[in-house]
């Protein structure tokens, strides 16, 4: 796409702070360095999020993402874990619409990442869950 900034990145028209390329993907920093190191792995074809890619693309992408990480822990003794977060859509916080992964190393509870999951088990019994798994299924066998 032409008007897409990791399009861009990747015809090579906007530079890049590359880390590994091949055929399916490229690997940057990410220009605002959550932490150290952070990093984003895109596909080079161009999909807009998770709900665009089929199966091939997805497993090409997948298969590539830990080796990436790997690198990225070794290339610093201080990072003793990674976030690997993947936004779709503005709800979401997706500002970029080319679909990417960031992969975020930690280096303790103070570095500048935080998530926050809201845990509300308390309001679903296992027949709740059972049903609200049934729906999603379904969609699965469409
Ligand atoms: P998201 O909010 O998940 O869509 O993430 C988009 C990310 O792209 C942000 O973390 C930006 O810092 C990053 N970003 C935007 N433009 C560039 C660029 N030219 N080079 C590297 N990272 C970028
Ligand atoms: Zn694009």
């Amino acid at each position: 796409m032409t008007d897409c900034i990791f399009c861009k990145i990747v015809n090579g028209d906007i530079p890049s702070s590359t880390i590994y390329e091949d055929d399916v993907v490229k690997a940057f920093l990410d220009l605002s360095q959550t932490t150290p190191g952070h990093t984003l792995v895109i596909p080079k074809k161009h999909v807009a999020d998770i709900f665009a890619y089929d199966d091939e693309l997805a497993s090409a992408v997948f298969a590539r993402i830990p080796k990436i990480a790997r690198a990225i822990k070794a290339s610093n003794p201080h990072i003793i874990g990674m976030n690997i977060v993947n936004n779709n859509g503005e709800i979401a916080e997706q500002t970029v619409f080319h679909s990417h992964f960031h992969l975020i190393p930690r280096y303790d509870n103070n570095d500048d990442f935080s998530i926050h999951f809201g845990d509300h088990s308390d309001q679903y019994n296992a027949n709740e869950l059972n049903q609200m798994a049934a729906n999603i299924k379904k969609h699965l066998e469409e």
